[in-house]
């Protein structure tokens, strides 16, 4: 992991940080927003390293960030003490990650048990308001870090209100979202939300790239995840490449809408099987969904960018090393039947969190995706 200073394309939020952890006034909560893959958590342990380190090291910001004076102090871990080492470890008694799965280590049984859906208030009151209301180990307070804060239900984000508007001594509360829409207002409204902003494009590709990942792949992936290094990496790692190369041909010669269905049904069960194996939590509809969604996102950045090449915008394509398939579906639809195939993507993503049958589901989008015919879900 890198330190906190060392954390890249997200200037603005460590600026953020930085001002508010010399102010007078330290905020006891945060909303890390953003996208996933753009370093939310990271800096949140960085953070917590911080806020917990016996012996923080200081040092002067000279042009380190153009919006600060040279001569600002600028503070991050030491990563040498016993609180760092232990943060890091994940053994540290005054840092806690709070996320839907810890109702598996719930003492209570029917919590352990029930389908995890939601970060539940049983989560939420065990791991968070419970034990920040204990004292801290270190004598330094306590750090809680939040993933995925939308899936927080509503009675959940209730029940931690108090605990947000009044923490104990000490407490810091880091709420991490994808957007801070999701949340309930009274969430929002007790929390310094800190944006985090998608990476530059040139930056994951190098990660990519230093993995070993070729260039044309690296930059197809570094653009299919919008600048998000975390899934850009994952889905590299997928071996997922090879395949999209084949689907986009797939599509562009659009002459075997049964052969292309087949081939989305497969590649959706063998993808949430490596899901499945990466997080043993999982359920199979779940991880099911999830692979779908890859496909969609996959099928629909395409023809998004066949819209905008027929359209005569310019603008860089996803798909930008598979240029003549984008240019052929371009030339066979045009812009009104590729803005309906994209409408019609949209709600098969809908459907996919509903009970539809996966077979039917990839009928009707290799059928749309060849002939822009309506969907018949
Ligand atoms: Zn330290």
């Amino acid at each position: 992991m890198p330190e906190l200073l060392d954390i890249v394309g997200q200037d603005a939020a460590l600026v953020q940080l930085q001002r508010a952890s010399a102010g007078e006034r330290r905020p006891h909560a945060y909303i890390f927003a953003g996208a996933e893959g753009t370093g939310r958590r990271t800096t949140a342990v960085e953070l917590a390293k911080l806020l917990l380190c016996e012996k923080p090291s200081e040092r002067p910001n000279n042009g380190r960030f153009a919006a600060m004076d040279d001569d600002f102090p600028l503070r991050q871990a030491c990563r040498r003490c016993d609180s760092c080492r232990t943060v890091e470890a994940g053994t540290n008694g005054d840092f806690q990650l709070v996320y839907k799965e810890l109702a598996r280590y719930h003492d209570e049984q029917k919590v352990r048990e029930r389908v995890m859906q939601n970060l539940s208030i049983d989560v939420v009151r065990k791991f968070l308001i419970d034990p920040a209301w204990r004292a801290s180990v270190g004598g330094r307070g306590k750090v809680f870090v939040v993933r995925q804060t939308e899936t927080m239900s509503a009675p959940a984000q209730n029940a931690l209100l108090k605990t947000l508007e009044e923490p104990p001594t000490g407490v810091t509360i880091i709420l991490l979202c994808t957007s801070p829409a999701e949340l309930l207002p009274t969430t929002r409204s007790r929390c310094q939300l800190v944006r985090f902003g998608p990476l530059p494009m040139d930056f994951v590709a190098d990660v990519l790239m230093k993995d070993g990942i070729s260039p044309t792949e690296a930059n197809f992936w570094a653009a299919m995840t919008g600048g998000s290094i975390g899934l850009a990496g994952r889905r590299a790692g997928e071996k997922l490449y090879e395949f999209k190369k084949s689907l986009v041909g797939q599509l562009a010669d659009a002459d075997s809408p049964g052969k292309l269905a087949e081939m989305l049904v497969k590649a959706t069960e063998k993808l949430a099987r490596k899901f499945r194996t990466r997080d043993k939590d999982l359920a199979t509809s779940l991880s099911n969904r999830q692979a779908g969604q890859v496909f969609l996102g996959l099928i629909s950045s395409l023809y998004h960018d066949s819209l905008v090449s027929a359209s005569g915008a310019a603008g860089p394509l996803v798909h930008a090393d598979q240029p003549d398939a984008v240019e052929r579906i371009a030339e066979r639809f045009g812009p009104t039947e590729l803005a309906e195939i994209l409408a019609q993507l949209a709600r098969c993503e809908q459907l996919l969190w509903r009970n539809v049958n996966a077979k039917l589901l990839w009928d009707n989008v290799a059928v749309t995706c060849t002939s822009a015919a309506a969907l018949e879900l």
